[in-house]
């Protein structure tokens, strides 16, 4: 699919960010690209209509970007898997690991119910930490979930590892 080079082309890399030795993949870039941008969210809706999916979850904060146009053209409620503290309602959370220490990823009781088809959308998997604590959380509250997607992997990180049988679709591989 020709789309995926312009879309993997429209990303930039700025190395020693947040800190030294990380190559930071920015897809700031490709949003100023509207037809990477459509590309992008397209490729995820061609996969995903009529599949009979009623969650597009979307994690904060750059599953916050590609969700929502997901959810709206699949006919998908979009709910935001939030860092902790952030939601005003009651929620449930799930603990995760860090390259040091832990963090926390909340969602709202009562956005899902049990049943549901429901995808996860993020912009990267690294080690896979932040997509299995959401992962885990809908799973928690009886959600089906179909698939996770993410524009990124970064596979010698081995995230996809950490999701256990569940599948993964990425649209770029990087090293
Ligand atoms: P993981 O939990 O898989 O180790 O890290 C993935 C999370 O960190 C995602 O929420 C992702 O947005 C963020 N992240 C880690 N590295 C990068 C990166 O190079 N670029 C971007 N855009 N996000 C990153």
């Amino acid at each position: 699919d020709d789309r995926i080079s312009r879309i993997a082309s429209s990303i930039r890399i700025i190395p020693n960010f947040p800190k030294p030795g990380i190559m930071f993949q920015d897809i700031t870039t490709m949003l100023l690209d509207p037809k990477a941008f459509k590309d992008t969210i397209d490729l995820f809706v061609e996969r995903y209509k009529g599949k009979d999916i009623s969650v597009v979850a979307g994690v904060e904060a750059r599953g916050f970007i590609f969700g929502p146009p997901i959810a709206l053209a699949i006919g998908a409620k979009f709910v935001p898997m939030r860092k902790p503290g952030k939601l005003p309602g009651a929620v449930i959370s799930e603990e995760y690991s860090l390259e040091y220490g832990t963090d926390k990823m909340e969602m709202h009781v009562g956005a899902v119910e049990a049943g549901e088809r429901a995808i996860i959308i993020d912009d990267l998997i690294a080690t896979g930490g932040t997509l299995s604590a959401a992962l885990k959380l809908l799973e928690r509250v009886g959600v089906q979930v179909v698939e996770s997607a993410c524009l990124i992997e970064l596979p010698e990180l081995k995230g996809r590892e950490r999701l256990g049988d569940n599948p993964l679709f990425v649209l770029i591989k990087s090293a």
